[in-house]
């Protein structure tokens, strides 16, 4: 089974993402874990890239299609169920190379989850989340601009999926185990 989890930020798709892994056996791609995973390590990758996340805006789709193609290579396993893509896509022309990929390994989505939760709850948790986590991105200012990049870019590709995909919408709000099953619930028959 492979899944594309979408949501605006702050709408807890991280957690989310690790939790279904776990139960369905799918391998969690999270662009944004890689390029924060890489700005950790001072990599020449993680300079280029820090300052652009730091503005909320996105890195270019040639550096996501790359850390995205190499963690798939790294992380083969026969025994995985699937993909879970965190993140990613985010705009028409990450969508369109995801179609290539998943064409050329003879793989479809099966399913597409959108978590909904309002803009200041949004905040709340970003501002929240920034004492246990400490994300450079997760400030006020950054909010704001990731917010305006994901209606402006990622939110139109939900319209682009609906035509050929089954988008399963899950209110966001509630504790974490309350959305869990809301997804499971979602999920159930696939
Ligand atoms: P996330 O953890 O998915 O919220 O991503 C954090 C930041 O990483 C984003 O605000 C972007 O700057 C960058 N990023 C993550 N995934 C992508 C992507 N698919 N395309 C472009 N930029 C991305």
């Amino acid at each position: 089974m492979n899944i594309i989890l979408f949501g605006p930020p702050g709408a807890g798709k991280g957690t989310q993402a690790k939790m279904l892994c776990e139960k369905y056996n799918l391998l969690h791609l999270s662009t944004g874990e890689i390029l924060r995973d890489e700005i950790r390590k001072n990599s020449e990758l993680g300079k280029s890239v820090k300052e652009i996340i730091e503005s909320g805006k996105l890195v270019s789709d040639e550096i996501i299609i790359k850390i995205l193609n190499l963690a798939m290579e790294n992380n083969k396993k026969d025994s995985l169920s699937g993909y879970l893509f965190d993140g990613f896509p985010r705009n028409i022309d990450q969508a369109n190379l995801l179609s290539d990929l998943l064409d050329s390994l003879k793989l479809k989505i099966d399913c597409i989850l959108l978590i909904e939760v309002d803009e200041p709850i949004l905040l709340e948790r970003i501002l929240s989340r920034k004492k246990f986590e400490g994300r450079s991105d997760d400030n006020k200012e950054t909010l704001i601009s990731r917010i305006q990049v994901y209606s402006e870019e990622t939110e139109p590709l939900i319209d682009h999926y609906s035509s050929n995909h089954a988008i399963k919408r899950i209110d966001g709000v509630g504790e974490i185990s309350e959305v869990n099953q809301r997804i499971n619930t979602a999920l159930e028959g696939f």
